[in-house]
């Protein structure tokens, strides 16, 4: 597959090449960091989202579709070609699309990379590997013994997820969860049940540079979650109620870290990169992102790996403290794709960058 992609781009015009992507997720910082770096864009969009993007005007080309899965048709795939596009994957890419074997377009990054995001035993194998500390799994709802959160498979962004004590609680829970058509029976089936770390969550994320050979830490977030609203609750309304809020994602608030943490943020993050390159060739490239918890004794618990731009990067535009220390100028992960690509296409070594 990766033969055929960088054949398609030997074929493009590299004084002419154009960043795509759907329109949705982290794509206004995307497609303003490719104007910024000097590219022309192409946005393919819903009907309905179209206004977003047309009002930002950070698209040169808006192409309306129905579905984001019309980014699979022959016809817009030539017309991605004929157009010299390099596609910027996002989590709309899993969320919507989530196959990419017929999706001959270059991508910026590694697709292998980005499936591991759907598959949780993939991704486990990937910590594994790496030494990465994780939560306590567990296997069945039978085998509860603590406070744990229950997950489904994919990039759902936190929607339907539910905290469980005992067996007995998954189980009334589960049926709530699917009466209130947060979830399907099938989804329940296939949960990932982990044990709830309690602590402080972050999301780094990351950029691995070929150009400069490095990692290279953008920006770091926080999220903004339906449960955070909670707190405005007294606990007796919260009883009184029976609430259940989910953590599904609303939006992500900017963070610095403890600067005597960042040494575990980077060491982490550089040995996810060093397993990268041996679980699914060239290995990782680009933005990537890890999420966890700092514990009660202030170590990182690493939930989550996306391999992807993530839209807690939209909180550090036009920068981060960690990407102005770095690059003393204005930089966010939008900007820093295309960058890359400016760079690499500079140096002749495009072909590194796709999958
Ligand atoms: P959307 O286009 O907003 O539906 O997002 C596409 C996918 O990305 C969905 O799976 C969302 O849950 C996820 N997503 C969108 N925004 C965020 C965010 N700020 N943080 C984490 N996930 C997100
Ligand atoms: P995820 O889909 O894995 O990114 O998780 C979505 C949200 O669930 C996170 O932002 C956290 O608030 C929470 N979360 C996920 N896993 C855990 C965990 N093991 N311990 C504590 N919180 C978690």
């Amino acid at each position: 597959m990766r033969d055929k992609i960088l054949r398609v781009l030997r074929g493009y015009d590299l004084s002419r090449v154009k960043i795509a992507t759907l329109g949705s997720h982290s794509a206004l910082n995307i497609l303003r960091g490719a104007k910024d770096e000097g590219f022309e864009t192409i946005c393919i969009c819903r009907k309905r989202e179209s206004a977003v993007y047309r009002n930002f005007g950070v698209a040169d080309r808006l192409i309306e579709v129905e579905s984001f899965e019309e980014l699979l048709n022959r016809d817009l795939q030539e017309f991605l070609r004929r157009e010299n596009a390099i596609l910027i994957p996002h989590g709309s890419f899993n969320a919507y699309i989530g196959k990419f074997d017929s999706l001959e377009v270059p991508i910026f990054g590694n697709r292998k990379l980005m499936e591991y995001e759907v598959s949780r035993d993939l991704q486990k194998e990937w910590f594994r590997r790496a030494n990465v500390r994780t939560p306590k799994e567990f296997r069945s709802p039978d085998e509860i013994d603590r406070l744990c959160i229950v997950k489904y498979q994919g990039a759902k962004g936190g929607r339907g997820y539910f905290l469980v004590s005992s067996p007995e609680d998954f189980r009334r829970k589960a049926e709530e969860v699917i009466k209130m058509g947060l979830a399907s029976k099938e989804e329940l089936e296939n949960v990932e049940i982990q044990e709830y770390v309690i602590g402080a969550n972050v999301y780094l994320s990351f950029f691995y540079s070929p150009v400069n050979n490095r990692v290279e830490l953008i920006a770091i977030d926080r999220r903004y979650e339906q449960i955070d609203g909670i707190g405005r609750i007294p606990a007796e309304e919260q009883l009184k109620f029976n609430l259940r809020p989910t953590y599904t994602i609303i939006g992500n608030f900017p963070l610095v870290l403890r600067e005597s943490l960042l040494a575990q943020a980077f060491d982490v993050a550089e040995r996810i990169v060093e397993v990268s390159k041996e679980i699914a060739y060239p290995g990782m490239v680009g933005a990537f992102c890890i999420e966890g918890v700092f514990n009660e004794k202030a170590e990182l618990v690493v939930f989550e790996i996306s391999a992807r731009i993530v839209a807690g990067t939209n909180a550090g535009i036009p920068n981060s403290p960690y990407s102005y220390i770095l690059f003393g100028e204005n930089m966010y992960m939008g900007r820093r794709i295309a960058r890359e690509i400016r760079l690499a296409i500079e140096k002749g070594m495009l072909d590194e960058l796709i999958y």
